[in-house]
């Protein structure tokens, strides 16, 4: 009888530790399953302000962990998802041996679309590309398109890009779109199964959320704000869903823009989008580069600032008061432009969740 005790009670340990064993390994695959969602879903689902980050693809040759040291700080504040921009190629002249300078073809920062998907791999995290309109013909856009779709990303922020460095005007390439909706909508023809090759039978369907961007102080080729406004529907009517704003330093801007978007129609949600001023440079940078305005509270501070290490301190009390009060105010996200600031940036965004 104490033998079959023993034989019993060494059968219900070696079956309770196979079922452990078993069950702990399920639930652990079970929580590294990603599953990716769209951007408006983590608006719509989220208890509290979203929060996502945009970062640049590497410069070419300094590899990806140059990047994971990047997002590494950011990863804490848990984002919903990451932007990750798209930069064109550009002409540059280079000196030849000879003394001459001949013309050559660079793309500084490459990879856009691998690194959305190796970020997606490595932090289980939605990516958002931008994919743009300037130097794409339409059948490297659908290519680009089909790509992203295989590599189970669900998202894109559609743009039109700015003029290339030696054009004065945005020119499209040859065969490529001239807007923003354009693109857009082949985005939405393919989320309705329609490729350019018209004959093709039974294709899947895409199901891209996609994004644009807005301007609360105007777009710098616009005539007037009522103009760019009237685009900016013109976008969403044709199938956004959602709006980008692009930075700004005085939220009353934004909350003026919402309602001006709100009062022609655009129901879509707006993240406004956040940048830390972190340099003097930045006070004349800024609004060239941009066309937007520093209010004045926050330029003087900067220029009283005597070293760069005090234009940080400044902007990173001046993000952290935007920040609050956007919050407050009710926004679907925070949407940080990190550059070369993962640190300050997290830093913020700690302090508000
Ligand atoms: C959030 C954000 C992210 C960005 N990311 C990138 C990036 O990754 N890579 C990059 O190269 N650039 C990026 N940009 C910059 C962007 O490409 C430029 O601002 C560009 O000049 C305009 O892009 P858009 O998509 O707003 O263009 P559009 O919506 O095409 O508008 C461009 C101009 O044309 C006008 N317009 C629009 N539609 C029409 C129409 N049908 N007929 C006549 N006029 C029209 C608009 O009023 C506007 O003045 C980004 C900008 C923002 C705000």
């Amino acid at each position: 009888m104490k033998e079959l005790w023993r034989l019993l009670y060494t059968q219900y340990f070696l079956t309770r530790s196979t079922l452990v064993l078993i069950f702990g390994q399920c639930f652990s695959n079970f929580a590294n399953i990603f599953l990716p969602m769209r951007v408006t879903d983590h608006i719509t689902n989220a208890a509290d302000t979203v929060i996502s980050f945009e970062i640049l693809p590497p410069l070419k040759g300094k590899g990806i962990q140059s990047l994971y040291t990047h997002l590494d700080p950011l990863m804490e504040c848990k984002p919903a998802f990451i932007n990750v921009t798209y930069h064109r190629s550009e002409h540059v002249f280079k000196k030849t041996a000879d003394g001459n300078f001949r013309k050559v073809v660079v793309r500084k920062r490459p990879g856009t679309e691998s690194i959305c998907a190796a970020i997606m791999n490595k932090y289980n995290v939605d990516t958002v590309p931008h994919l743009i309109c300037g130097g794409f013909s339409i059948n490297e856009t659908e290519d680009a398109l089909i790509n992203l779709n295989y590599l189970g990303i669900d998202n894109v922020l559609v743009l039109r890009g700015d003029a290339a460095k030696n054009e004065a005007n945005f020119e499209p390439e040859p065969g490529g779109h001239k807007y923003t909706v354009d693109l857009l909508k082949q985005v939405q023809d393919l989320n309705h199964g329609v490729y350019l090759e018209e004959d093709l039978k039974n294709t899947m369907k895409t199901k891209f959320c996609i994004g644009v961007a807005g301007y609360p102080e105007k777009h710098f080729e616009a005539p007037n704000m009522d103009t760019d406004l009237q685009y900016l529907k013109q976008k969403v009517d044709a199938g956004a869903d959602y709006i980008v704003t692009q930075m700004f330093f005085d939220n009353a801007k934004y909350f003026s823009f919402v309602e001006a978007c709100r009062a022609i129609g655009i129901t879509v949600p707006i993240i406004p989008g956040l940048k830390p001023v972190y340099s003097q440079k930045q006070i004349t940078m800024l609004p060239k580069v941009f066309h937007i305005d520093l209010p004045t509270d926050l330029s003087r501070e900067m220029i009283r600032c005597k070293t760069d290490e005090d234009v940080e301190l400044v902007g990173a009390e001046w993000l952290l008061q935007q920040s609050r009060e956007l919050k407050k105010g009710g926004v679907p996200a925070l949407h940080y432009y990190t550059l070369g600031k993962p640190n300050l940036v997290a830093n913020v965004v700690k302090e508000i969740m």
